[in-house]
């Protein structure tokens, strides 16, 4: 079978990046290129995987796997939602696969979620290739607005009262391409403004403990310099990199920590919801180990 495509060789797709410890790859056996091209924005990739069903790659980087999405998917909106006491209006920014959203609804006190995509490529072949995630983006509960993230703050949110949110998710690609100014002073103060008093903020850090704690001290000294409570935690995935991602928390109430979960379901519950997420896992996440909590906090 023709396997062609310049991230993909003798049948295995690879990921590289100088962020990597030097002669580290991240490699997934490819069975079949779905879809390749290049957008308004970004390379995409879509292919399906003999082991990890079908994944969206871009500009290179591995975006979900329909194997162990829900890891990060679950981590990344579970961890705000249940510390907040009552997330009524939430925001999603990127997340165009729809996992997020599908996460946010498992919680019936959610009134509306918006998500704001830069790409309708993404989406487009979300709803294609990622059904088991695309399938949230078109819940009633849910708007999907198509715009920069940063400009929907900036014009929006942060300008008009009725705009507020409870809880904000960044579930952006990495910093190298249309997500660079999610990592800066900036963004932050316009999620600071665009929230609720109780607001809390949760972002994809792009970064983890093993590669690039510097990276991540100066985003987690860029939050604490916009909000009162800032604090890391990370979730386990085979397909990023090193096996982990940090997630970078933000609360504008100093008496809510995003680390304390405020709500919980039944143990039953919780194994009908969720894979990964539980009330045990919530604060253990932000349990870092010795020489990653010397350096963070
Ligand atoms: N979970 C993934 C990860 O950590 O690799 C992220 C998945 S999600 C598909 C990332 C999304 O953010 C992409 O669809 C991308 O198009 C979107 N995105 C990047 N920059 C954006 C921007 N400025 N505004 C809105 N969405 C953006």
């Amino acid at each position: 079978m023709e396997l062609s495509h310049p991230l993909i060789k003798d049948g295995w797709f690879r990921e590289e990046s100088e962020e990597f410890f030097p002669g580290q790859a991240m490699r997934l056996r490819v069975e079949k290129i779905l879809h390749a091209e290049r957008s308004k924005f970004q390379d995409v990739l879509v292919f399906k995987s003999t082991d990890f069903g079908n994944v969206l790659v871009l500009d290179g980087i591995i975006q979900v796997t329909e194997r162990d999405e829900f890891a990060y998917q679950e981590m990344i909106t579970h961890v705000p939602m249940f510390a907040h006491p009552s997330p009524k209006k939430v925001l999603v920014i990127g997340g165009g696969d729809g996992g997020v959203l599908r996460e946010v609804l498992k919680h019936d006190c959610v009134e509306k979620a918006t998500l704001v995509e830069i790409d309708e490529s993404v989406i487009n072949l979300s709803r294609k290739y990622l059904p088991k995630m695309s399938h949230a983006l078109d819940h009633e509960k849910v708007q999907v607005v198509l715009a920069d993230g940063f400009e929907f703050l900036k014009n929006t949110a942060a300008k008009h009262e009725s705009e507020k949110y409870d809880i904000i998710i960044t579930d952006s690609s990495d910093p190298e391409g249309p997500a660079e100014a999610f990592f800066q002073k900036q963004y932050f103060e316009l999620l600071y403004n665009a929230l609720n008093a109780n607001g809390m903020v949760i972002s994809m850090a792009s970064e983890n403990i093993w590669l690039n704690i510097d990276k991540l001290k100066t985003l987690k000294d860029i939050c604490s310099q916009v909000f009162s409570v800032t604090e890391c935690c990370y979730c386990t995935i085979p397909t990023y990199t090193s096996g982990q991602i940090a997630l970078m928390c933000c609360s504008k109430n100093p008496q809510l920590k995003v680390s304390v979960p405020h709500r919980h379901e039944s143990r039953d519950r919780e194994s009908e919801l969720f894979r990964y997420y539980n009330n045990a896992i919530h604060g253990a996440s932000f349990v870092l180990p010795r020489w990653a909590a010397d350096k963070l906090n």
